[in-house]
């Protein structure tokens, strides 16, 4: 049995996430190899070479794999498939969560997501009813697994090894699907953290309407090195990007401290917090659910909070 990792990669970056994906994989007690597929990738399969465990590193650099898109890296991961018996990707990507359910159909085999723990080769211990609820359920077919992570519930591999893992370049198959074309890309600014690997996490809710509320929190985010997060409202508004949409149908994330400013705190919404260590909430409706979630509450309006929240970080 070999474990094949699908990595999380952004050009020439390995994303943190990839190392709780082979932490994962890991407690499948087998050869561990990790899928580095992109354009322009190779720096980050270097990386992925020091991460404890990974046994190969297969790297599939190809221009027609830049974006990620599902239906050419569900292709290579099937044409990969002989000799793999676990296929793992992570729920934080949402390129992973589209790319593992199709090679699950290519593959005809029942995929899992939202794996919270791996008990054995067929069981597994996910969230059922937004998180409200742990179930531990068998896989009964002899198939192989594919399986969709989510990252922060395992331990992440420790990247310290002297001797790396060898880096294998792949011949990546010339009739590799390609029914969407990307005709441009817009890139939004990711210089900040990471919001999985982020120690700080401010949550926009539709309580921070404006343009200059909006302002401070970013601007807040990028003083205290903080990622920024959003309801699905917000992201429905189009006033953030998808890629920031915490809960049940965004991320999941797990950081130190969580800043929730105008979020009602809808169980949709917090099942993409619960794992967060001190959650903070700012909200003027002193019955939003989100307090019964927070270990402190300021009943407050959030421009007010962000406000002061800006002068003090100004006089430090
Ligand atoms: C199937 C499904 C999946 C979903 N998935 C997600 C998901 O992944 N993530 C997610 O976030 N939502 C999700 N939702 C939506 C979710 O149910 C809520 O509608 C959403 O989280 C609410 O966003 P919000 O808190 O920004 O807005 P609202 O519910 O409108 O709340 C705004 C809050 O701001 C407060 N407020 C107003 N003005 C101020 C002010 N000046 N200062 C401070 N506070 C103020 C209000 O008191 C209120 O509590 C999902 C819904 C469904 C049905």
């Amino acid at each position: 049995m070999t474990v094949l990792v699908l990595a999380h990669v952004n050009g020439a970056r390995l994303l943190p996430g990839t190392a709780h994906l082979v932490g994962a994989a890991r407690a499948f007690d087998q050869p561990v190899h990790v899928l580095v597929a992109g354009e322009g990738a190779r720096e980050a399969a270097e990386r992925a070479a020091r991460l404890d465990g990974v046994e190969r590193v297969l790297l599939a650099d190809d221009t027609r794999l830049a974006q990620q898109l599902a239906e050419p890296m569900a292709v290579l991961l099937h044409s990969l498939g002989a000799g793999h018996d676990v296929f793992v990707g992570g729920m934080a990507s949402m390129a992973h969560r589209e790319i593992l359910p199709r090679l699950a159909g290519l593959l005809d085999v029942m995929g899992l997501s939202d794996v919270l723990a791996i008990e054995d080769a067929s069981t597994f211990r996910r969230p059922a009813y937004a998180g409200n609820v742990i179930t531990t359920v068998r896989l009964t077919d002899d198939g192989p697994r594919v399986l969709l992570l989510r990252e922060n519930a395992f331990e992440r591999a420790g990247e310290e090894r002297s001797q790396p893992a060898p880096v294998e370049e792949l011949a990546v198959p010339d009739d590799l699907p390609a029914p969407v074309k990307v005709l441009a890309e817009e890139r939004h600014d990711d210089t900040g953290p990471d919001l999985e690997s982020a120690r700080i996490v401010l949550g926009m809710g539709r309580g921070v309407s404006g343009e200059e509320s909006r302002e401070m929190l970013l601007e807040l985010a990028e003083r205290l090195n903080a990622a920024v997060a959003a309801t699905r409202m917000v992201v429905d508004d189009g006033l953030a990007p998808s890629e920031w949409q915490v809960g049940q149908t965004g991320k999941r994330i797990a950081p130190a401290l969580y800043m929730a400013f105008g979020i009602s705190g809808a169980h949709q919404h917090l099942a993409g917090i619960r794992d967060a260590e001190l959650i903070v909430a700012v909200n003027t409706d002193d019955q939003a659910p989100i307090f019964r979630a927070a270990d402190f509450g300021l009943v407050m309006d959030a421009a007010e909070a962000l406000r002061l929240l800006r002068e003090r970080s100004q006089t430090k």
